[in-house]
């Protein structure tokens, strides 16, 4: 065999486990079939600046030394000091609905005191849910999979504060439309209101750039522009990879971005006995080569999302905008489902990346607005035409609605815009629809139909840039270090 394990997919989940397996002596090999690494969250550069794909915010933050927090542990796992991260923490966050705002920062008490004093008939429930959050293991690998809102139901009887409490936490990771299960609602709640939210200064690419610089350290592999086009069975048990053929690089665009046309052909064939793929659970299935194995039932998703970035002349809290992350939602019921048009304006969440302590203020001023999308209307339309025309008018009725949900108008400031769109994530991803969140079944355990293929990353159920890595690592842990593949 060429290698101990090959890992598909350079995101966050898959730099992690890279690590973790490397750490320990393994021979890894980790495919990424895009030039850069990162995956959902990377970065690139437009107008000569860098941008984040996809960063906001990043959950779970906690202060240096905190016991037995998911980034600590994580942290310890992957043999990474704290302040390789460089994490600022959040100025303060909001959810707006109409006539109500709870706010909260990276104390819960904070929280839990706002929640009290806009719902006062709800205190003790929400106590209690408090409590049923913090008893149950959501990290288990074999939890069975509830839904979240009967539970809810069970402690709160005022609908609006249980959409109020969706709306950040299915923002921010629900492959399922209008539910949450429990274990997510779980890790989701901990990680933005128990925990909370924090920026690496100089932005992704000071996490990407630690993960990278360990994975090299400890002697693991890295292939860019390197995609699996099939993953090699034998007698039902993972035994390679088949590459893509690289036909032809393709130069796009001023900063001549490489973009390679990888054709349908057969290229390069690996041998590992683990193969790991963070590549989504459908999207994994899809690539078996052996048909009778790819029987499993996995719904691809439908959540996807338009994302446009706003670059102002001026600093956000000089144009009246001083929170970190505003959630809102200006209509009766919070409505988390597919757009049924391009985008759907309703609710949304706008992040200002300057509200954050960092240690030396941002050079420019940012504004990120997400909508949730509709991944086929976007793909049915041609480009570049009528498609650029829907993303500058859509970007258009985002700003207006930023400046009726913030009060006061930026728009005379913005000097530069990018929008990204579902077609966007599905491109450089590969997640079928531009799901996200992947698919709304999580595979906890990380087995497939398949011997000794595993999937971890988002549709392990573990989201986000710090659940994506801790999937990473519990995976190579459980199934690779533990296993003693
Ligand atoms: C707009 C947006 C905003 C977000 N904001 C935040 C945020 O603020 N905070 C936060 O914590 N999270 C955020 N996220 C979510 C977060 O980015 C993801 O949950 C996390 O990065 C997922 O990591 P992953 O490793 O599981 O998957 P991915 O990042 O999807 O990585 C999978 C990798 O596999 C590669 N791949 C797929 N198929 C193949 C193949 N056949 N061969 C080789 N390689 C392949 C892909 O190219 C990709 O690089 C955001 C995501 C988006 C899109």
């Amino acid at each position: 065999m060429d290698y101990d394990v090959i890992i598909i997919g350079a995101g966050m989940a898959g730099l992690a486990a890279g690590i973790r397996l490397a750490m320990y002596d393994r021979r890894v090999l980790l495919l990424e079939r895009h030039y850069a690494p990162g995956g959902l969250n990377s970065y690139y550069h437009r107008h000569g600046r860098p941008f984040d794909v996809g960063l906001h915010a990043m959950t779970n933050y906690v202060p240096r030394g905190t016991r037995r927090a998911p980034l600590t542990k994580l942290l310890r796992q992957l043999r990474i000091p704290y302040e390789a991260f460089r994490l600022c923490p959040q100025i303060g966050s909001e959810i707006r609905f109409p006539g109500v705002t709870l706010r909260f920062a990276n104390d819960f008490e904070d929280f839990r005191q706002s929640v009290h004093e806009t719902f006062p008939s709800q205190r003790e429930g929400f106590d209690r849910l408090v409590e049923r959050i913090e008893e149950h293991d959501e990290l288990s690998l074999d939890a069975r999979p509830i839904p979240s809102r009967p539970v809810l139901e069970e402690f709160i009887s005022d609908p609006l504060l249980i959409d109020m409490l969706y709306c950040p936490l299915m923002y921010y990771g629900s492959p399922e439309e209008n539910e949450m299960e429990f274990g997510q609602f779980c890790i989701m709640f901990k990680s933005i209101f128990k925990e909370g939210f924090a920026r690496p200064e100089g932005g992704v690419r000071t996490v990407i750039d630690a993960l990278l610089a360990r994975f090299r350290e400890e002697g693991g592999e890295l292939r860019l522009r390197s995609g699996v086009r099939r993953i090699l069975t034998r007698k039902g048990r993972a035994v390679g990879v088949e590459l893509q053929k690289a036909r032809g690089v393709t130069k796009l665009g001023r900063r001549r971005a490489e973009v390679l046309a990888m054709a349908d052909e057969p290229g390069e064939v690996i041998e590992a006995p683990v193969v790991l793929s963070t590549a989504g659970y459908p999207e994994t299935l899809a690539l078996i080569d052996d048909r009778t194995a790819r029987s499993e039932e996995a719904p691809p998703g439908r959540m996807s999302f338009v994302e446009s970035i706003m670059v102002l002349d001026a600093e956000p809290r000089q144009l009246g905008i001083e929170q970190t992350i505003v959630f809102y939602n200006d209509s009766d019921r919070f409505d988390y489902r597919r757009s049924d048009d391009d985008c759907d304006l309703r609710s949304g969440v706008i992040c200002c990346p300057n509200n954050y302590a960092h240690a030396k203020p941002l050079p420019e001023g940012l504004l990120r607005v997400t909508s949730i999308a509709n991944y086929d209307r976007w793909a049915a339309l041609e480009k570049p035409e009528p498609y650029a025309s829907a993303k500058r008018r859509w970007l258009e009725r985002q700003q207006e609605k930023v400046a009726s949900v913030l009060g006061g108008d930026f728009r005379a400031h913005v000097v530069a815009d990018d929008v990204f769109t579902p077609t966007t994530i599905h491109h450089f991803t590969d997640r079928i629809h531009g799901a996200v969140y992947g698919s709304p079944r999580k595979v906890r355990s990380g087995r497939t139909p398949v011997a000794g293929l595993y999937v971890c990353g988002t549709d392990q159920g573990f989201l986000g840039i710090v659940g994506a890595m801790l999937s990473g690592i519990s995976i190579a842990n459980a199934r690779v270090l533990m296993a003693g593949s």
